[in-house]
């Protein structure tokens, strides 16, 4: 939002600088036109010249002056304008009484006739004569001005003017007296004021030459070579080409106003075309303009060999209908609301404009007192410098449709990546979230593994280890016990006449005396290393690692012991019960059965049972411990 408003602020910035430049140089040209205007020559000699057209071409001096028989017209209007003539004009004219101590000049205000001869006569005697136009090389003229000049002769007589004059082109011949002082002022202001249009002009074509140069915006560089031709157009016009730039060259001269009038409007409408970009509103219009650039183009290269008169007519035919299209082109994109063709359309309107009041006031038809050349002029300029602001508008336009496509393009690279992350976040988040559940699920089972290997190995009823638990444990201890070469004991312990209690109580009695003798038997387990076992009905298995026969037959005893003293309660009441064990202890030999020491220990139980029961029997010992 704020940078569409930097845009739109910068845009209206953009106008105010072109609608100021605009004004500057209007009102400066009106200021020095009006000036220059003031300079004004003696006489314009216009209405009442006699004139006459040779269209035999056959005519001399002698014949124009002796033969009585020829058909002089007046002219009536003030301009001397013949238009496309290329039959030799005479003009006969008496020049009014000229103060003789003034010098004076008759200055012929067109640059481009091909053949001008001039005589001054006083009564039938010549007083001088000039033979001039540009056919010849510049240098020949006698007074090197870019239009024609020539000194009047000094007499106290009147003096009768004879010009001949002679174009391939339009034929005018704007005639002026001047005191030759007021003609010094005007041509230093004139001069000054040409001075600022070409420099105008000139700063405009390389200021353009290098924003191409620097932007490669190829506009810019249709736009320096359209400035540069109308400019060489203007020059040729005025005759300042032919006095600087090209004297020798007759030829060139010749053609000059064609061939750079046609590359003129030929660099016209290619600016026309790619500022507009017709292209995009219909092929139709954008063939047309191709058209005419290829008409201006084909005129050029035949002027250079085809006659002048030939190719200003079709050019001035091309130029009449290229202008209407390109107006009405730019009348109809203005209507469509877009906002350089309204620009472009004003400064061709301000050419044509000016065009028209130029014409009109070379016509007698108005008077602006302000010289109708420089009036053009003021238009081209104004049109160029208007064709530059829109140039500007357009550059800067586009340079800003460029920047906002990148700055989306960046701001879209900038969400895709942002989107990216997140989702790469996300992403890792589940995983760890999932890798969590698993690392939890993986604990709970082998917890749960766990638990049921305890289960498996646990003796439902007594809650201490059963016999498949012992039968691994004790391969275990043997095994430790022969690599570490330590004492290792193995008790059975067996109810005695356990078969009656069941007899006598019941099962469930029975089964509540297994258990509180499994618990007894546990209660005596000091070490951890110690292990109790269900062996099976009521026997109990005794692991003991690290003890000796001493120490076996010890616990074994205080068990047997505690037993005798201890009656079991029960619901059916006190009961006493008595146990008998049997043990072996040894250091397992490296080559020895393994399930050897087991076997003792229940042949000792066997011999305690044998031996009356209520006592433990080692496997070693051949009596009994009572
Ligand atoms: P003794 O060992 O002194 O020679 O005589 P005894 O009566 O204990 O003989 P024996 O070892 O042959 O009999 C064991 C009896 O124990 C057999 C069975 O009725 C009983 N018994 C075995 N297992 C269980 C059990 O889990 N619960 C109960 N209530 N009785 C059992
Ligand atoms: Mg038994
Ligand atoms: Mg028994």
């Amino acid at each position: 939002m704020d940078s569409l408003n930097g845009i739109q602020l910068r845009r209206r910035w953009l106008w105010l600088y072109g609608v100021l430049a605009v004004l500057i140089v209007f009102v400066a040209a009106i200021k020095v036109m009006q000036a220059v205007a003031g300079t004004q020559p003696l006489q314009s000699i216009g209405r009442g010249v006699e004139f006459l057209l040779d269209d035999s071409q056959a005519l001399g001096i002698d014949e124009v002056l002796q033969s009585s028989n020829l058909q002089w017209q007046t002219e009536q209007s003030q301009q001397l304008s013949f238009g496309m003539r290329s039959a030799p004009l005479w003009l006969k004219l008496q020049l009014p009484q000229l103060d003789a101590r003034d010098q004076w000049l008759l200055e012929v205000d067109y640059a481009l006739l091909d053949e001008l001869e001039v005589w001054f006569f006083q009564g039938q005697r010549l007083l001088s004569d000039y033979v001039t136009g540009d056919t010849l090389p510049f240098r020949s003229r006698d007074i090197s001005t870019e239009k024609f000049l020539f000194p009047v002769p000094d007499s106290s007589e009147p003096i009768t003017l004879i010009i001949r004059a002679k174009t391939s082109g339009s034929l005018k011949l704007p005639l002026n007296l001047w005191n030759a002082g007021q003609y010094l002022v005007y041509a230093g202001e004139h001069n000054l004021l040409m001075g600022c249009f070409f420099g105008v002009l000139a700063a405009m074509a390389l200021s353009n030459f290098f924003f191409f140069v620097t932007t490669r915006y190829s506009n810019f560089l249709v736009y320096c070579g359209y400035v540069v031709f109308l400019s060489l157009t203007l020059l040729t016009l005025h005759g300042i080409g032919y006095k600087y730039l090209w004297p020798e060259d007759i030829w060139l001269q010749g053609r000059s106003v064609v061939l750079f009038a046609n590359a003129t409007m030929g660099f016209a409408i290619i600016f026309t075309r790619e500022l507009l970009q017709v292209r995009k509103y219909g092929q139709w219009l954008d063939r047309g303009l191709l058209v005419c650039a290829a008409l201006y183009l084909a005129g050029l290269l035949l002027g250079l060999f085809l006659p002048y008169w030939l190719m200003i007519k079709v050019f001035l035919l091309v130029l009449m209908v290229s202008v209407v299209y390109i107006c009405g082109l730019a009348l109809w994109l203005s209507g469509k609301g877009i906002e350089i063709a309204r620009i472009y359309a004003l400064a061709w309107f301000t050419l044509l404009i000016s065009a028209l009041v130029a014409g009109l006031e070379n016509l007698d038809l108005i008077d602006l007192n302000i010289g109708s050349h420089y009036l053009l002029m003021v238009g081209a300029l104004i049109e160029s410098i208007l064709l530059a602001l829109v140039l500007a508008i357009n550059y800067n336009q586009q340079r800003e449709a460029t920047f906002a496509a990148q700055s989306l393009a960046l701001e879209q690279a900038k969400q895709s990546r942002e989107m990216q992350e997140k989702a790469q976040e996300e992403l890792e988040y589940s995983v760890q979230e999932r890798t969590l559940e698993l690392e939890i699920a993986l604990r709970e089972l082998s917890e749960k593994n766990r638990e049921l290997e305890e289960r498996n190995t646990q003796d439902a009823l007594t809650s201490i280890r059963n016999r498949r638990y012992f039968d691994k444990k004790y391969i275990a201890e043997i095994r430790c016990s022969r690599r570490e070469q330590t004492q290792f004991s193995v008790a059975m312990l067996d109810i005695d006449h356990f078969k009656s209690i069941n007899d006598q109580y019941g099962h469930l009695v029975g089964d509540e005396c297994i258990r509180m003798v499994a618990k007894l038997i546990a209660d005596h387990l000091r070490r951890p290393a110690d292990d109790v076992c269900r062996y099976g009905g009521e026997e109990f298995a005794l692991l003991l690692p690290n003890t000796d026969a001493d120490g076996a037959w010890q616990l074994l005893e205080q068990i047997r012991q505690t037993m005798q003293d201890t009656p079991v309660h029960t619901p059916a009441g006190a009961i006493h019960l008595t146990i008998s064990g049997g043990f072996a202890s040894n250091i397992v030999s490296m080559d020895g059965d393994e399930m050897a020491l087991l076997s003792q220990a229940d042949q000792a139980l066997y011999q305690a049972k044998q031996a009356g029961r209520n006592q433990i029997r080692s496997y070693s010992q051949e009596s009994s411990h009572v």
